[in-house]
Formats: C-alpha cells, sequence, structure tokens
C-alpha cells in the first residue's frame, strides 16, 4: 500500500476495459476447447492469425500463455519440467515455461480465467519468421495432441524484402488452405478473409496511434504499460472488439496530453528499451524507472505489432509482406536504421539493451549494434543480462546498477530532458 502511496506512476483507467476484453476472450477459448463443433487453432505470435479466424478458428497463442507465465512467475517452477523431458534451459524459456506448464498440469489460466487448462488444439500453425523455436515448441504438441501442423518457414536477417522474398511466402499462405478447409469443415471464403485482414489492418493503425502518443512531451503512456495493453493487437487482431478496445485507450491518453498530464509524473529522461520485457520485473522496472524520473517512451518489442502492410489490397499480399517486415526478421543494416528513427522520433535519451540469455533472436546487442548507434548519435546504452522468464538468468542487482549508471551518466553530462 505504501509502494502506491509514492509512486510516480499514473493509472491507465482503460486497464479494466482490457481486462474485461481478455476475459472474454480466454473464456470463449475455453468453451470451443470443450466444443467438439468448435475448431482451436494455435497460433504462433506473428503467424497467420487472419487467415485462421477467416475459416472460423478460435486462435489461441503460446506465446501469450508464455508471458502470462513469466508475469505470474510461475515460469521458474515450470521450467524445470521441461528441462527434465530434454529441453534445454539454454533454450526459448517461454517454449520450456509452456511445456513445463503442460506437463506439469498448472497454468495462470486457472486462477485468473477460472480454466481448467489450456484450450485443446485441432491445429498447429506456425511461421518461422522470429525463429526456429516456435517449430520445435509446436513439434512437441503436434505429437502430444496428435493434431496437423502446418506453417511458414520464413527466412531470416533479410535487409531488403524483395518480391522474391514475397512470391514464395505468398505460395506458403496460400499453401495452408486445403489444411484449413479439411479441419474447420469450411471452404475458403476470400471476402471473408478480406474482412478479417481489414478490421487487423485498423487494429495495427490503432496500436501504432497508442504508441505513436508517446512522442509527446510528457509521454501519457510507458513502455511498461505498453507491454500489457498490447495484449488485444496480440490475440485478438481481426476481431472488432480489438478496435473498440484501443479507441477506449486513446481517447484516454488524449485526454491525458490536453491536460498535460504524462505516464511518469516529473518526467526527465526518455529511455528506449531493446529486447524481450522480463516479465517477472515488470512492475519492479517500471517504478524503478519511475522513481529517477525517467519514463521509458518507446520499445522495439511493442512495436513489433504494427503491420502496415495489412492495408495492401491483396490479403495474401498484405500478410505475407506484414509477416516478414518485422523487425525481428531484418538484418543489421535496417536495425541500425530503424533504432536511429526511433530514438530521433520519440526524443530517446538513453537505450536500454536486455540481453535475454534464452532469446537470441530478441537480443540485438550481440553484434555490435549499440557499439554502432551510439557511435552515429553519440547517445548512451547500457546492456542488462537477464531473460524473458528464467529469473535465474536475472541479478536484480546488477540491472539496478546499470539502469542508475544510464540515469547517473545523463545527469552529470547535464543532458536536458
Ligand atoms: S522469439 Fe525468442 S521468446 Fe519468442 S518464441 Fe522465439 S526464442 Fe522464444
Amino acid at each position: 500500500m505504501a509502494e502506491e502511496q509514492v509512486s510516480r506512476i499514473k493509472k491507465i483507467n482503460a486497464t479494466g476495459a482490457m481486462k474485461a476484453l481478455m476475459t472474454e476472450y480466454f473464456q470463449e477459448l475455453d468453451r470451443a476447447g470443450q466444443d467438439p463443433g468448435a475448431k482451436v487453432a494455435w497460433c504462433t505470435s506473428v503467424g497467420p492469425a487472419e487467415l485462421l479466424r477467416s475459416f472460423g478458428f478460435y486462435v489461441y497463442f503460446p506465446e501469450n500463455h508464455g508471458a502470462m507465465l513469466g508475469s505470474s512467475r510461475l515460469a521458474g517452477d515450470l521450467i524445470p519440467a521441461a528441462n527434465a523431458a530434454g529441453y534445454s534451459p539454454d533454450i526459448c524459456s517461454y517454449l520450456t515455461s509452456d511445456i513445463g506448464s503442460y506437463l506439469s498440469r498448472r497454468t495462470p489460466l486457472t486462477p485468473a480465467f477460472g480454466m481448467a487448462g489450456v484450450p485443446r488444439p485441432d491445429l498447429l500453425v506456425f511461421n518461422t519468421n522470429q525463429c526456429r523455436d516456435v517449430k520445435d515448441w509446436f513439434g512437441f504438441y503436434e505429437r502430444e495432441f496428435g493434431v496437423p501442423m502446418v506453417g511458414i518457414d520464413t527466412m531470416r536477417s533479410i535487409e531488403t524484402v524483395t518480391a522474391n522474398h514475397l512470391e514464395g511466402l505468398i505460395a506458403q499462405h496460400r499453401a495452408l488452405i486445403p489444411t484449413l478447409e479439411a479441419v474447420s469443415g469450411r471452404k475458403f471464403d476470400l471476402d471473408r478473409l478480406k474482412a478479417v485482414v481489414a478490421s487487423s489492418y485498423r487494429c495495427t493503425r490503432l496500436w501504432k496511434k497508442v504508441l505513436r502518443l508517446a512522442e509527446r512531451r510528457p509521454s501519457p503512456i510507458t513502455f511498461f504499460d505498453g507491454t500489457i495493453h498490447m495484449g488485444p493487437a496480440v490475440v485478438l487482431r481481426g476481431d472488432p472488439r480489438a478496435e473498440t478496445y484501443y479507441e477506449t485507450l486513446i481517447a484516454e491518453l488524449e485526454a491525458r496530453i490536453a491536460a498535460g498530464e504524462g505516464a511518469v509524473a516529473g518526467e526527465t529522461y526518455r529511455f528506449y528499451w531493446d529486447g524481450m520485457p522480463v516479465w517477472g520485473k515488470l512492475r519492479e522496472h517500471a517504478e524503478l524507472f519511475a522513481g529517477h524520473g525517467v519514463c521509458v517512451t518507446a520499445s522495439t518489442y511493442c512495436n513489433s505489432w504494427i503491420f502496415e502492410a495489412l492495408g495492401d489490397a491483396d490479403p495474401f499480399a498484405g500478410m505475407a509482406r506484414a509477416y516478414t517486415e518485422l523487425f525481428i526478421v531484418r538484418g543489421e543494416k535496417y536495425k541500425l536504421d530503424y533504432l536511429e528513427r526511433m530514438v530521433r522520433d520519440y526524443g530517446i535519451d538513453g537505450v536500454v539493451y536486455h540481453d535475454a540469455k534464452t532469446c537470441p533472436n530478441n537480443s540485438n546487442n550481440r553484434y555490435g549494434l549499440p557499439e554502432r548507434l551510439a557511435a552515429k548519435l553519440g547517445l548512451p546504452y547500457v546492456v542488462i543480462n537477464g531473460d524473458l522468464n528464467d529469473l535465474r538468468l536475472y541479478s536484480e542487482e546488477q540491472a539496478r546498477t546499470q539502469f542508475e549508471a544510464l540515469v547517473e551518466q545523463l545527469r552529470e553530462a547535464g543532458q536536458p530532458s
């Protein structure tokens, strides 16, 4: 209670509406998982969710469950069960938390939404645009449930997305259709797909607007808020309820801007967060930064759910491009230019790179990028060692020292905000 009173963080009122929407989503999934007439597809977070929704699938995202396992801190109890089944402690801790959760029959979905467990899948659909781990992760469930697994293999480290890349990816999206028809029992409907993609595109535009409001000084929203409020953009894109939610959130943030109120009282410095959140430490990190007058205004992570290409008139071309243009898919030159734009757009004073031990794919400090960005922009940065879910790989003391060193460096330089 005492912590609440001294917090410099302004709470977002729309959080209640978001929680109600997420509850609706999970309870629908729960019912669908138990209804033989309804079909559930598990999809990787940047997989072809729109295509699945166009066939009437209820879409469940194991990575979202992974994030819940991290933020509830159940991950630490569950990862060893996956390790014992042969999944290394060095691979994705979403994967090991989630498989550990399945093997241990423990999930935060039970206390949060009254679900007995995750919804049973009829189909597993991946896209390797983010990493190979997702395919191996879904492969576990393919063996476990004996249901079909299909997906899209995307090349990585792309500097420029070319027509050749897209041609192959469009063909891979189309090749999913016969399996989706067979499992759903429905024929492919192009108009239905166009309607779902159009809704997803409107959702992405609204989510982009939410994030771009953080360019204002003071910023009405922090990265830590963004990691929570991105929920509907991740799991309900293509569903008009996500659009309605973001209209509500935007209205609240615009009212803050009009009133001159920031998400962090007395915003002095503005930081950029690169890499995954440390899910089990979100609250602590938010308070730590705010306590120093720092608003973490922007991040690679939250911006990864902006899919501008979904506006393409051809939904297959739109999906293929949208799910390949992602930051995580791109080469180092693209990433440097992207970070430079973000630093300028958001008026960033310093960058925090999170080197997540079990996710090299989202850790952008390992090939000299921070050094190149710092040399180009003269911008201070720190790298913290940690992990998305496995808190054994994270040192509170070390991270605090690093964060505070960055603030101190700015103070000593007399850096104006
Ligand atoms: S990108 Fe990283 S966190 Fe996400 S599934 Fe792959 S390894 Fe795990």
